[in-house]
């Protein structure tokens, strides 16, 4: 199997490279951050609490993404691989999957980091605000929230893939052709 951990702050491309990637490798793609919209727009009483953080720019609890991540694991045991988009966003959120995929006899085979400055994603964030309608990306100050969440929660997630050798930085600005061609060549030799 071929599982990817897609990673990089809010507006690094994680879900345009993603859609590229599930295509050239035929993977499922899991969006941590999709599954929860969808949740909000079925208007479950999970979506509906996760909604109250999601607006304001904090992570939701572990147990609930790491729960949703368990679910379509389970949905889709046949899958060639996965690309995760989002999660895991903790340390512990990064644990849990580890022991998921090895109760299936199987690991996460590399972690793809886009590297993109904090000028930049403020500004594509903004822009994709406009466009997707996503109240998160449509408030300077939610952005910088989810960033700072990212800086103090999300970037040690890397250090956890490093100790495992299996972190690959990429940079994240240029086409999102050239990223693509960047993020093939680090998956193929996986
Ligand atoms: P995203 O679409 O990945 O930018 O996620 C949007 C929002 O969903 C985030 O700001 C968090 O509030 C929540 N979220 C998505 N994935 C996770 C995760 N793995 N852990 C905690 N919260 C998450």
């Amino acid at each position: 199997m071929l599982n990817i951990v897609l990673f990089g702050p809010p507006g690094a491309g994680k879900g345009t490279q993603s859609q590229n990637l599930i295509e050239k490798f035929g993977l499922i793609h899991l969006s941590t951050g999709d599954i929860l919209r969808g949740e909000i727009a079925n208007g479950t009483p999970l979506g509906v609490e996760a909604k109250k953080l999601m607006d304001k720019g904090f992570l939701v609890p572990d147990e609930v993404v790491i729960g949703m991540i368990a679910n379509k694991l389970d949905l889709n045991q046949d899958a060639k691989g996965f690309i995760f988009d989002g999660f895991p966003r903790t340390v512990a959120q990064a644990e849990a999957l580890d022991q998921l995929l090895s109760s299936k006899n199987n690991a996460i085979s590399g972690m793809v980091a886009l590297e993109v400055n904090e000028e930049e994603l403020e500004k594509r964030l903004l822009i994709r605000g406009k466009d997707s309608g996503r109240p998160d990306d449509q408030n300077p100050a939610i952005i910088k929230k989810r960033v700072q969440e990212y800086t103090t929660k999300t970037a040690q997630v890397a250090n956890f893939y490093k100790a495992q050798n299996k972190f690959y930085a990429v940079g994240g600005i240029g086409s999102i052709s050239e990223i693509f061609e960047s993020i093939v060549n680090v998956v193929t030799q996986l």
